[in-house]
């Protein structure tokens, strides 16, 4: 008798119905179709075979920059983060998963004596997420640092790409359609792990001091215009404190907006949208949102 060959089992978790506040620093936001936890790259390249060509995509870092919709996400939402989280230094070149926290990295390029890193130790996502927003915090950014990066499309299938191959802007990544960062390899320059950890303490002291570090917020919501800072224009219309339901433009720094407990995401994006237009009302500047929105609303 003739047996078809054995495909490999999967080996990551698949949940299906999954809520997906947990999964986004605003903690707003509907429930995923499904969702998969890959357990390593040829595990996820696997999955993604056997999704429908036309199954919608979502993939997830830490949700440091998402605002999800009420209704939820309707396709296969997949997250690396904790999944995909090796990071190997060889000399001056680390070579990083894209499911690691950045704050993880910044920490490990210290302590290998590295400089370069330290900027990232502030942002509370993942390096795949920092790649695709071309993430940066006090004077650094995410690509400047990037030798290489490896990418995977719908069929699974892994290619290792030049930065020279991106279009990169200031929060803004255009990247081949359909293709999604697993890993990255920075170049880094010899540097004094007494002075990185010191540079990584005040950077984050001066976050803590400037930013609402400990309330549900997405960081920074708009773009900074040229030439000018979107908090001071938001400031300057009034908007500090201002609420709609449980979302409100933070007294602290006023491009945050808080989930202040119970906001939905309705909230939060009908804040957003008012906070635009007071600002084009009264600023003339029309200001463009640095947080992503996903899903369909309830
Ligand atoms: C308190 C606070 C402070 C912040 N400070 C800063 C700051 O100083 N500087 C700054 O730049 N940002 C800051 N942010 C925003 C946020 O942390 C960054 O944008 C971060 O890079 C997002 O990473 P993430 O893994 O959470 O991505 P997510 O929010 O999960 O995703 C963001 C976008 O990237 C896409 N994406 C995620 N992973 C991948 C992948 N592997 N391949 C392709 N696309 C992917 C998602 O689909 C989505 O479109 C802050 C956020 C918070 C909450």
């Amino acid at each position: 008798m003739m047996t078809a060959p054995s495909q490999p089992a999967l080996r990551g978790e698949l949940r299906l119905d999954e809520s997906l506040k947990r999964y986004n620093t605003w903690r707003v936001g509907g429930r995923a179709r499904q969702m998969y936890l890959p357990a390593d790259r040829a595990d996820l390249a696997m999955f993604l075979q056997t999704l429908p060509a036309d199954e919608p995509l979502l993939w997830l870092g830490l949700g440091s920059n998402l605002l999800i919709r009420d209704g939820g996400f309707s396709g296969t939402v997949i997250v690396l983060q904790g999944r995909l989280n090796a990071l190997s230094i060889e000399g001056e070149s680390v070579h990083v998963e894209a499911g690691l926290a950045c704050a993880k990295v910044a920490r490990e390029c210290a302590r290998a004596n590295l400089t370069g890193a330290a900027f990232l130790a502030g942002i509370p996502g993942t390096m795949g997420g920092a790649l695709a927003m071309n993430a940066g915090a006090f004077g650094g950014e995410t690509w400047p640092i990037v030798a290489a990066v490896t990418t995977i499309d719908r069929c699974g299938v892994i290619r290792d790409r030049r930065p020279s191959q991106y279009s990169v802007a200031y929060r803004h990544v255009e990247r081949p359609a359909e293709e999604w960062f697993v890993a990255c390899e920075l170049a880094l320059r010899p540097g004094d792990a007494t002075a990185e950890q010191g540079a990584i303490r005040a950077l984050l002291d001066r976050r803590a001091a400037t930013q609402p570090t400990g309330q549900a917020s997405c960081g920074s919501t708009f773009r900074n215009p040229p030439g000018d800072f979107a908090a001071r224009l938001i400031e300057a219309s009034g908007l500090k404190g201002h609420r709609i339901g449980g979302a409100e433009v933070s007294t602290k720094h006023a491009n945050f907006i808080i989930n202040t407990g119970d906001a939905s995401a309705r909230d939060i994006e009908r804040l957003i949208a008012h906070v635009g237009t007071e600002v084009e009302r009264q600023q003339g500047v029309s200001l463009r949102t640095e947080v992503h929105m996903v899903g369909e609303p309830a």
